[in-house]
């Protein structure tokens, strides 16, 4: 399978948005009411369940799934404002955009926070976490990027979860980039909230997040929210008691059209089937590009299937925007790169994409190289 796709002239490697199938896209034809139970009760109440089934198919039931509009950031902030109260404190494991995204949210909402930056090119510091969690007792919440997306580097999630669930602490995660690409069970890791939006491996287009949470503990969080439009508690009471009704409009061709990409991930066979298309897609552009000279930024065993940093070219004849649009005109749009301190570009491998469009790609990218 390829996506050649006629009516779109190119084809999007890059992290969410991200190229969707033709179906996606023809979901969003047909006007909704928001009040009306077709919606309500025929696609939003079937999204949260479905997703909740996602993250965890051997507890379902202790968890919730709360639609929040805006990008996914918009989700993370509503996380993370209104699950850490005023006398609790969060610890922020920071190693990239993301993670220091975290940490802005943070100081934006006036949460009491501590930060452990490793940089770009190094996962969190366990042993440092480990101490940290015994030393400072007031430390409630930790949060972490699952994917971090900056430099495509695979936060060790198991790890992470087992310290922080042995010190007793709430577990909060940005799975953005990897929810429904990469497998994961929240009640086997004692996660309590994860946070993930509609533009990324579900392969939906953008327009709203999610947040799913443990049951157990979302109870307690009434009054915590430092925002009313993002109040997660309030959110969730809403979608509870108006059977998948959202407080405010939402965005419901968007939501429709996510409806036909959970349809479309289950007919994939489900996150297994989509976490080894993603796994063959990146595999086939490392070896294509390697082939090709390129050098990846980080050591293979730090990779995840969803993007991946590469090395600009040292060639004083090459420029990164004159080579994005050679590749653009062959039919892929690549993502500059965003690591401090390294020259690189970045290729994302989910979306509507195949291992044939990588292949396709590698043609394109020897085909571009015009300082070569
Ligand atoms: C995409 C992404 C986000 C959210 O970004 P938005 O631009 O707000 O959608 C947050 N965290 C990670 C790790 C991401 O990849």
């Amino acid at each position: 399978m390829s996506n050649i796709d006629t009516s779109n002239p190119y084809i999007l490697l890059t992290p969410g948005p991200l190229s969707t199938s033709p179906t996606v896209r023809e979901a969003m034809l047909k006007d909704w009411c928001t009040w009306d139970d077709d919606y309500n009760l025929g696609v939003v109440t079937p999204i949260r369940e479905g997703l909740t089934k996602l993250a965890s198919s051997i507890a379902p039931e202790k968890f919730t799934t709360v639609l929040m509009q805006g990008s996914g950031t918009f989700s993370v902030e509503s996380m993370l404002g209104s699950v850490v109260p005023d006398d609790g404190k969060l610890l922020v494991l920071a190693n990239g955009v993301y993670g220091n995204r975290l940490a802005q949210i943070a100081e934006y909402a006036g949460i009491n926070h501590i930060v452990h930056d490793t940089g770009e090119l190094a996962g969190p510091d366990l042993d440092r976490l480990s101490q940290t969690l015994q030393d400072d007792t007031e430390i409630t919440h930790v949060v972490v990027v699952h994917n971090e997306t900056t430099t495509g580097m695979m936060n060790p999630l198991e790890e992470i979860a087992k310290i922080v669930k042995g010190a007793g602490k709430i577990f909060l995660l940005d799975s953005m980039s990897a929810f429904g690409g990469v497998p994961l069970d929240m009640e086997e890791l004692k996660i309590d909230y994860l946070v993930s939006s509609a533009n990324k491996c579900i392969q939906g287009v953008p327009g709203f997040g999610f947040i799913i949470a443990r049951i157990s503990e979302l109870e307690k969080t009434q009054g915590i929210a430092r925002s009313l439009s993002m109040d997660l508690y309030a959110q969730w009471r809403g979608m509870e008691d108006g059977s998948g009704k959202w407080r405010f409009t939402s965005p419901t061709h968007v939501t429709r059209a996510f409806y036909q990409a959970m349809l479309e991930l289950d007919e994939e066979g489900g996150v297994a089937a989509r976490y080894a298309r993603y796994t063959e897609n990146q595999k086939r552009l490392v070896e294509g590009m390697e082939r090709l000279g390129y050098k990846c930024v980080l050591p293979k065993e730090n990779h995840s299937p969803i993007i991946t940093g590469f090395i600009n070219p040292e060639n004083p004849d090459y420029e990164f925007k004159k080579f994005y649009n050679l590749l653009k005109e062959e039919g892929f749009v690549i993502y500059p790169g965003k690591v401090t301190g390294i020259d690189s570009f970045r290729i994302g491998t989910i979306g509507h994409v195949f291992p044939e469009d990588i292949d396709r790609l590698i043609i394109a990218v020897e085909k571009s190289m015009y300082w070569a």
